[in-house]
């Protein structure tokens, strides 16, 4: 059944591009109280009554942002949601809305779009958002993908890249570099298929990093778990860069330095082994791997014990005076400097 989908190619022209809205919108239902009208009229109303409103956009375009010879449509569509809940999620807000900005060339025939769409609806479908709008045009090669994503929070509960102090403790959700090595072991896949399409993948010892490059999940829990140990990070920001430049991130914002300690940088088994095997050092991936959607956040010295052992959240370092500087202390005891190489989309 899902392999006779495969083959068919329905062309976009032929739906037209109403036809298409409405093909592709149709199942999506709503569920946020927020959501006053969603898709069908010229604009979504939304209604935050007295809390504040959070909106942040990010631009995905083929070749730049994504691979299509090993990204599957439909991880596409998961993870441009992901992509944009992150950083609702990053203010310590609700993600409630996502509008969909695409532009199609017509090499996409509509089942193409469709397992996008599929993609789509799995992530606000789980983050429990409303898909309320967007816009849908041709383009004359790749495909391109807008996303626009809402919430709200009451402003005692925002917390801005700004906020850290100096003593304030770094801590980071989950672990890092992940995104980063499944993406040199998809690149790596990509480059054996070339010279041998009949090659079969063996992907299994690498499916948790594989799974962290093309289905991450957007830290929607830390509010929650933050919450419930009543701690307020003092700044906050999500890792879609690499560690390293989003530390120097909040150290601008908050005009403070911070100190990074090498052996506390929390990496998975999987990220370790892979790294061996590719012979890239795992405190470089993570700090400027990028990609792995883990929040990265400050707190009060006071709040240690509350965090303390938290299997979700790591302590990695701590923040000093701005005249200090930001640095990573090695696990041989050496200071280097931290410096933002990130994942740079103007890198040639
Ligand atoms: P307009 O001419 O005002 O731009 P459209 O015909 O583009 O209106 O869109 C009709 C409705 O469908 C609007 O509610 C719009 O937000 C929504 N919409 C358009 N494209 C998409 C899309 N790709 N995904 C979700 N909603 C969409
Ligand atoms: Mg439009």
């Amino acid at each position: 059944m899902l392999e006779d989908k495969k083959q068919e190619r329905t062309s976009l022209e032929e739906l037209g591009e109403f036809g298409l809205i409405e093909h592709l919108t149709n199942s999506f239902s709503l569920n946020q109280k927020s959501t006053v009208m969603g898709i069908g009229d010229d604009a979504a109303v939304l209604n935050f009554e007295n809390k504040q409103t959070v909106v942040s956009t990010d631009l995905l375009i083929e070749g730049v942002h994504f691979d299509l010879s090993y990204m599957p449509l439909k991880h596409l569509g998961y993870k441009s949601v992901m992509v944009n809940l992150s950083d609702i999620y990053a203010m310590n807000a609700t993600a409630t809305q996502v509008t969909v900005s695409l532009a199609v060339s017509n090499r996409f025939p509509l089942e193409a779009i469709e397992e996008l769409y599929q993609g789509i609806a799995l992530a606000t479908d789980k983050y429990k958002v409303d898909l309320v709008g967007g816009d849908t045009t041709s383009s004359t090669t790749g495909l391109l993908i807008s996303i626009t994503a809402i919430g709200y929070a009451k402003s005692s509960e925002l917390v801005y890249r700004s906020g850290a102090k100096p003593n304030d403790l770094l801590v980071v959700s989950g672990d890092l570099g992940g995104a980063y090595m499944g993406l040199q072991v998809l690149e790596r896949e990509k480059e054996v298929f070339k010279v041998n399409p009949n090659s079969q993948p063996d992907l299994e010892p690498y499916s948790y990093i594989v799974e962290r490059q093309l289905k991450p999940e957007a830290r929607k829990d830390i509010a929650g778990l933050l919450e419930t140990l009543k701690v307020k990070p003092t700044s906050m920001i999500d890792i879609s860069d690499g560690l390293s430049s989003e530390i120097l991130h909040l150290c601008k914002k908050s005009n403070v330095g911070c100190n990074l300690f090498e052996d506390k940088i929390p990496l998975d088994p999987t990220v370790i082994s892979a790294c061996e095997e590719f012979k890239i050092d795992s405190t470089m991936v993570a700090l400027n791997g990028g990609e792995d959607y883990e929040l990265l956040f400050t707190i009060d010295q006071k709040d240690f014990e509350k965090i303390k052992g938290n299997p979700n959240l790591t302590i990695i370092g701590h923040m000093t005076e701005v005249s200090e500087g930001a640095h990573l202390i090695t696990r041989g005891n050496t200071k280097i400097e931290l410096s933002a190489q990130g994942w740079n989309s103007f890198k040639p």
